[in-house]
C-alpha cells in the first residue's frame, strides 16, 4: 500500500492544522497559531511537513497593517487525486477528482445484462486501468479508490455482501482492487455513498441529522446521524423500499405486496401508467411509446409531463403523495433536519416533490414534522460517484 507518505496525516496536531487549512485557506501562520493556540514554532515545523508532502502550498500573500506581508497557506487540491466508482444497475461510472470534489475525468462502462463475480470484477479493474490511462494522472499521486455499490455491504472489510439486481453475493471488492492497484480501497452501499457526497459538496450544508433518499430502480435511505452514517446492526439500516404502503398494493420483487418501492421506484412509474393506459386513459404517452405500451418507462412519464400531459403529471403526483406516505413515516423514526431526494426519479423535480411535500404537511405529527423540509439532490447524478470519493477524502479531512 502507498500509505507511506500519508502516516504523517496521523498526527493529532497536523491533522488539526491540516484541517483548518481546508476550511479557512488561504490562512496564515500565525492565523493558525491564534486559533489552534498552537505555539508559532510548531505550526511553523507541522506546515514545513506539509508543505514537503505536498498536501498544502504557498500562495499569494496576505494582507498585512504595516510591516512584512505574511504568505498564505492553502489545500494542494490539484496535486492529488481520488478515483470514485458508482456500481449502477446498467452502468458503472468511474471519475477522478481532486480534493476539492471537482470532477476531472469521467469513464462509463456498460455491464452485462446478468454480471457474474468474475465479469463484475474485471469490469471495476478495466474502469479503474481506462480511467488513468485517459486522465494522465500518475497512480503514485492517487489517495484511493472509494466505491457505491448497491446492496447490502459491509463497509468495514469493502465487501459487497449481497446486490439484488444481479443476485451476487460476497464480491470481495476493496481486497480484489487493493490487490491490482496497491491503493486503499472504501466500499459503501451506493445510496449512504449518495448521502455522503451531498453531505460534502450538496444539500448536506453543515446538516449533522439528516436523510439521503434514492429513488430509481428501487428505494433505500441513508441515514446521517451526528454528523456520521448510520448503518444499523447489519449494514440493513435505512431499506426503506420494502415498507409496506398498501396492503392491497403491487406485487414487490421481495414476495411481499403494496411495498414502497413497489408504487413509487422507476419501473412501478411506467407500470401504474400503462396500468391506466389499458383501461383507456388519454396521454401524449401513447404517441410517445408509438402505440407500444410496453415501452413506456418512468423517464418518458417524465417528459410527457415537461409537455404539459395532464396524466403523466397525476402519475408523479400520485407517485410523490406515495413516497411522501413513506417519507413521513421515516420522518417519525428518525427525526432529520431533511431530506435529500436523488435517484433518476428525483429527476423528475417538482412533479414528485409537490405530492411528497403534500402528503408530509398532511400526516406530520407536530408542526416541525409537517415542515420537514425536502430538497433534490444538488449533485444530481454525480451524487454517488461523490459520495465515493469522500470515503477516501474523509481518511485525510474533516467535514467542513
Ligand atoms: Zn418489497
Amino acid at each position: 500500500m502507498r500509505t507511506g507518505s500519508f502516516q504523517l496525516m496521523k498526527s493529532m496536531n497536523r491533522s488539526i492544522i491540516l484541517n483548518l487549512i481546508r476550511e479557512k485557506g488561504p490562512i496564515s501562520r500565525a492565523e493558525i497559531a491564534k486559533i489552534t493556540k498552537l505555539t508559532p514554532p510548531t505550526v511553523s515545523n507541522i506546515v514545513k511537513e506539509l508543505l514537503r508532502s505536498e498536501f498544502v502550498i504557498e500562495t499569494s500573500q496576505g494582507t498585512s497593517k504595516g510591516g512584512r506581508k505574511p504568505t498564505l497557506l492553502d489545500i494542494n487540491s490539484n496535486h492529488f487525486f481520488i478515483i470514485g466508482i458508482d456500481v449502477g444497475h446498467v452502468y458503472v461510472k468511474f471519475v477522478t477528482s481532486n480534493l476539492a470534489g471537482d470532477v476531472l475525468e469521467q469513464v462509463r462502462l456498460k455491464l452485462d445484462s446478468h454480471p457474474n463475480k468474475q465479469t463484475m470484477i474485471n469490469v471495476l479493474k478495466r474502469g479503474v486501468h481506462k480511467l488513468l490511462e485517459q486522465s494522465q494522472l500518475h497512480v503514485d499521486r492517487c489517495l484511493g479508490i472509494g466505491v457505491g455499490m448497491h446492496g447490502i455491504v459491509d463497509n468495514e472489510n469493502g465487501i459487497s455482501l449481497f446486490t439484488p439486481a444481479f443476485n451476487l453475493r460476497d464480491i470481495p471488492v476493496a481486497s480484489v482492487l487493493e490487490d491490482e492497484f496497491q491503493l486503499m480501497v472504501k466500499v459503501e452501499n451506493d445510496v449512504r455513498a449518495m448521502t455522503l457526497g451531498e453531505a460534502w459538496f450538496g444539500n448536506g450544508d453543515k446538516q449533522e441529522n439528516f436523510v439521503g433518499v434514492n429513488v430509481g430502480y428501487g428505494i433505500g435511505a441513508g441515514i446521517m446521524y451526528e454528523g456520521q452514517l448510520f448503518h444499523g446492526e447489519a449494514n440493513i439500516a435505512g431499506e426503506i423500499g420494502h415498507m409496506t404502503i398498501d396492503l392491497n398494493g403491487p406485487k414487490c420483487d421481495c414476495g411481499n405486496y403494496g411495498c414502497l418501492q413497489a408504487i413509487a421506484a422507476g419501473p412501478a412509474i411506467a407500470e401504474r401508467a400503462v396500468k391506466e393506459l389499458k383501461f383507456g386513459a388519454s396521454s401524449l404517452l401513447t404517441d410517445m411509446c408509438g402505440g407500444d405500451l410496453d415501452k413506456v418507462t418512468g423517464s418518458m412519464v417524465h417528459k410527457a409531463a415537461v409537455q404539459g400531459d395532464e396524466f403523466s403529471t397525476r402519475i408523479l403526483h400520485d407517485t410523490g403523495r406515495y413516497l411522501g406516505i413513506g417519507l413521513t413515516n421515516l420522518i417519525h423514526t428518525v427525526n432529520p433536519t431533511r431530506i435529500i431526494i436523488g435517484g433518476g426519479v428525483a429527476q423528475a423535480g417538482e412533479f414528485i416533490l409537490s405530492g411528497v411535500q403534500e402528503m408530509i404537511a398532511s400526516k406530520g405529527l407536530t408542526q416541525q414534522a409537517k415542515e420537514t423540509p425536502v430538497l433534490s439532490a444538488r449533485l444530481k447524478e454525480n451524487s454517488t460517484v461523490m459520495g465515493a470519493v469522500v470515503l477516501i477524502l474523509q481518511e485525510f479531512f474533516v467535514r467542513k
